[in-house]
């Protein structure tokens, strides 16, 4: 487990992200769902886009519509 970190408050409403995430494409192995949508990660490879930050996975798309901040 990793060390505690201060969560920021969660009412940042997008309007000046604090952080952005660091996506990089990612070939997934195994059924992984977009954190954004909920939906799954279709294709075989570079389904979507893996945040170094925070881990979250998230479609190319959806990266777009992200309001939340970084972690
Ligand atoms: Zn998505
Ligand atoms: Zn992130």
């Amino acid at each position: 487990m990793s060390a505690p970190v201060d969560a920021p408050s969660d009412d940042v409403t997008g309007d000046s992200p604090e952080l952005k995430h660091s996506f990089l494409v990612h070939n997934y192995k195994i059924p992984t769902k977009c954190s954004h949508c909920r939906h799954l990660l279709v294709g075989f490879t570079k389904q979507g886009l893996h945040c170094k930050g925070c881990k979250m996975n998230v479609h190319q798309d959806c990266s777009d519509k992200l309001t939340k901040s970084c972690k």
